[in-house]
């Protein structure tokens, strides 16, 4: 699979953007890609479509789609997760009127390989070895898409645990589910940028919101002398100054997740192959020697280096430029998530308007 790389620098202008701050964000939206969010916008007043978010675990899916419907229109553009998707089926069955709904819905729409009763007894026993049958998973999909007609939709992620026969049927019975366009959206993200956003990241024990600590510090750092350790101050303030915490597991990186990106990265194989779909590339990386042709400086994912002042008690902070090493082996640098934004809008629109 080749993901070309995307021209986001327009020669001549030298404006700069701080792209975690949500009103600059927009600025460099208007400014990047101005012509094309207007172009989406018309169209998705009296249009929809469906794009299939296919990415290894932790590529930034959601980001990607969230990112879109906040530019585009929060209203007209939607998003959900099989994985998701997937979870809140224990919810209703824990409540009786949902779960009788739930099965009155099952009873109508999936059709499949083992009994009904088979299925909720699964479910309601957590029964996670045995897998969860694909037309189960095409009923609930399907089921989500109704939910949101009119909408233009997200689907972050596809079952677990396909084979590749599976896999193709599964894409082949929703596909045309709705009578509005279907694309792929594949993302391609090296490996090594996953194993540091897992390895620092970070989490708020009281509001669970996520960061990084080497590539999407909070506010606040603090540092524990007695550890020699730099730490996460979440910026939330009902949070009240929580020190942001390491998910146990995390520092062993992409170690014990690889045989389940392999699979992933098999199965966008399998998407990029399948006949009849338009599919947009979205790439994360960019090697080093030719960044500076593509993507402004600003667009690339800085790393953050803190040091104790003793002075002045308290944290530096230095930025420079994160290099890491792409599947292929060579240096490259990580783009922050707006200019990939960036690429998917402009390549939407190229899509949908003419
Ligand atoms: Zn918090």
């Amino acid at each position: 699979m080749d993901f070309p790389i995307f021209k986001t620098k327009i020669e001549g202008v030298s404006q700069r953007f701080n792209l975690n701050d949500p009103k600059e964000r927009q600025k460099y939206f208007e400014l990047k890609t101005g012509p094309e969010i207007k172009k989406l916008r018309e169209y998705l007043k009296t249009n929809t479509f469906v794009a299939y978010l296919l990415g290894k675990k932790n590529s930034g899916k959601g980001t990607y789609a969230k990112m879109f419907a906040e530019i585009i229109s929060p209203e007209k553009v939607d998003h959900f997760s099989i994985g998701d998707m997937i979870r809140s089926v224990d919810g209703e069955l824990a409540d009786p009127e949902k779960k009788k709904a739930l099965i009155k819905f099952l009873e109508k729409n999936y059709r499949g390989r083992f009994s009904l009763d088979e299925i909720i007894h699964d479910l309601e026993n957590r029964d996670t070895k045995t897998l969860r049958p694909t037309e189960l998973i095409l009923a609930l999909a399907k089921r989500e898409i109704e939910k949101k007609k009119k909408r233009a939709l997200f689907i972050d992620g596809f079952p677990r645990d396909l084979d590749q026969i599976n896999f193709s049927l599964f894409f082949r019975d929703l596909i045309g589910y709705r009578d509005d366009p279907d694309i792929f959206v594949l993302i391609d993200v090296p490996g090594s940028v996953i194993d540091e956003r897992i390895k620092w990241r970070r989490v708020c024990p009281e509001c669970q919101t996520s960061r990084n600590l080497k590539l999407l510090p909070t506010s606040k750092v603090g540092y524990d002398e007695n550890k020699k350790e730099f730490y996460l101050i979440c910026d939330n303030p009902n949070c009240q100054g929580a020190k942001m915490l390491p998910k146990e597991g995390d520092e062993l990186g992409i170690e014990p997740i690889k045989e389940r990106l392999t699979i992933d990265a098999n199965l966008m194989e399998e998407a990029f192959s399948l006949y009849g779909i338009s599919r947009i590339l979205l790439r994360n990386s960019i090697p080093v020697n030719v960044a500076a042709k593509y993507v402004d400086e600003y667009e690339i994912t800085p790393e953050y280096i803190y040091e104790w002042d003793d002075k002045l008690n308290k944290v530096k902070i230095t930025e420079k430029p994160w290099v890491i090493t792409d599947d292929e082996g060579a240096l490259s640098v990580s783009l922050m998530a707006a200019p990939v934004a960036v690429s998917l809008i402009k390549q939407m629109a190229d899509m949908f308007c003419h």
